[in-house]
């Protein structure tokens, strides 16, 4: 019988060049790349990386909820991986099925998102793990709308570990029952029982979770608060031009900028 917990109890994850835990880790950019306006995202890429991102987030497939809004496209990772690029910051976009995350690990993605929708897909989790193993790709599992918030999301997390690869960071992003007012029911709280029990670092989603730009610096703020190793926000250079989530969540980059310097007052306490 394996005992991840304790073979893995110091393990460290580096990204890029951060080791997480000795550094807020701050992953910013679009909910979702528009691959009709490339130079919006590398335009944004470069505003995350002024404002002091240390990786730099977008969505090239989208699980939507309506079957008849945007679904992502293949053509987005040419422009992600642009960005990855002209900056130098390493990159972040969802994956969510087995044809995906090969396009994703073969075009140099450095950190593969599992979204709520399929943070319970266990034969895509195991293979994410096989897939990345050895690779210096990192995980970002976000929790599922209505998962126990610590067993079985941490466990969630092993089956990736388990598979191969120990570089997985847990996100909240909020879940369900939703609170009214936000998007989802704010759940950074559970930062502190995560850290408890796992060695994986806790990388809080504050857009998803309250789901308007004005209320995401005071969640992140909270998460950073209850110990979270980092946040992943949604920012755009010019979020009524966005396409996904970014024109109701994404903050801008002068409001990130202020957040990031905000959070590494916080950190230093
Ligand atoms: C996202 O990060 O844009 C996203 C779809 O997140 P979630 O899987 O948490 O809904
Ligand atoms: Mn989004």
């Amino acid at each position: 019988l394996m005992d991840i917990k304790s073979e893995l109890a110091h393990h460290k994850i580096k990204i890029g060049n951060i080791i997480l835990g000795e550094a807020p880790f701050i992953i910013a950019g679009h909910c979702t790349i528009d691959p009709k306006n490339p130079n919006l995202f590398i335009e944004s890429a470069h505003a995350m990386k002024e404002a002091g991102a240390a990786a730099i987030r977008g969505g090239v497939w989208k699980p939507r909820t309506m079957p008849y809004a945007f679904q992502g496209d293949d053509a987005s990772m040419k422009i992600l991986i642009e960005a990855k690029e002209q900056t130098g910051l390493p990159v972040d976009t969802e994956v969510m099925d087995e044809h995906q995350l090969s396009i994703a690990v073969e075009a140099g993605v450095d950190i593969l998102q599992i979204g709520a929708r399929n943070a319970l897909n266990y034969s895509l989790l195991k293979k994410v793990g096989q897939e990345t193993a050895d690779k210096q790709i990192a995980v970002l599992l976000k929790r599922s709308m209505g998962m126990g918030p610590v067993n079985e999301f941490i466990a969630a997390s092993e089956y990736i570990a388990a598979g191969g690869n120990p570089d997985v960071m847990l996100c909240p992003r909020g879940t369900s029952p939703t609170m009214d007012g936000y998007r989802n029911y704010p759940d950074e709280c559970i930062t502190p029982l995560l850290k408890e029990k796992t060695w994986a670092p806790v990388i809080v989603d504050p857009s998803h979770s309250v789901g308007r730009a004005k209320y995401v610096p005071s969640a992140a703020m909270a998460a950073m608060a209850y110990g979270a190793d980092g946040v992943i926000v949604e920012s755009h250079c010019d979020p009524k031009k966005g396409i996904g989530d970014d024109p109701k969540q994404a903050i801008t980059p002068d409001v990130l900028k202020k957040l990031i310097q905000d959070i590494h007052q916080i950190w230093e306490i």
